[in-house]
């Protein structure tokens, strides 16, 4: 594999903290009680103008926005890199893989993270803000001139194993994120890894 498209959040960095925080300020704006961590770990699904039609019918999506990134952008949450995932980067950059970021978080807070832990070096792109990976995956695969036959796409819930499905690329799930470890199993990943180190040694076999 020497193209590796990365979800952000749960995979590179856990951001849960500020994102329940702003999810929160959402919920609680139109009435609904707040979640802690693993509520919200249950509850939350991407694309996530599915979540919010679930838990907020009929409210537009532009409108929650509204409330959703300047509650993100004021957190004081700690954001943190996730375990294993720094000397993987650092280790595919050292084997000349071409990266690329693909998340749903707001590209304002995905450039901040990254710049602040360290990490804007690795990515050739950052795509932040998409609403649905599986519509703009093959654009990025396109666009790059990625050979989908060596081009992985790591992340942490089906919504990214769609997408490389979407793709016809092979996918790998990493249990350091958002999903349970049954949930991300129903879209079927083509491996499922408890963290990055353990990718490592699959690369090895891979190359
Ligand atoms: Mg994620």
């Amino acid at each position: 594999m020497r193209n590796m498209i990365f979800d952000w959040s749960g995979t590179v960095v856990d951001d849960l903290p500020p994102v329940v925080e702003a999810t929160n300020a959402v919920l609680t704006r139109y009435g609904l009680p707040p979640m802690d961590r693993e509520q919200f770990r249950r509850q939350f699904s991407l694309p996530f103008t599915g979540f919010y039609e679930r838990m907020l019918p009929g409210v537009g999506i532009e409108e929650l926005e509204l409330i959703f990134r300047p509650a993100m952008a004021a957190s004081t949450a700690p954001v943190t890199l996730i375990p294993h995932a720094l000397p993987f980067l650092e280790r595919c950059a050292r084997q000349g893989c071409r990266m690329f970021v693909l998340s749903s978080a707001p590209p304002e807070a995905v450039e901040s993270q990254a710049a602040a832990l360290g990490l804007s070096r690795f990515f050739e792109v950052i795509y932040a803000g998409v609403r649905d990976k599986t519509k703009r995956i093959s654009g990025i695969l396109e666009e790059h001139r990625l050979e989908p036959a060596r081009t992985v796409m790591i992340g942490d819930m089906r919504h990214d194993v769609h997408a490389a499905q979407a793709a016809g690329i092979r996918s790998i799930a990493v249990l350091t994120g958002y999903e349970f470890p049954e949930v991300i199993a129903e879209s079927r990943p083509d491996i499922t890894v408890g963290d990055l180190s353990h990718v490592a040694a699959l690369l090895d076999a891979w190359m």
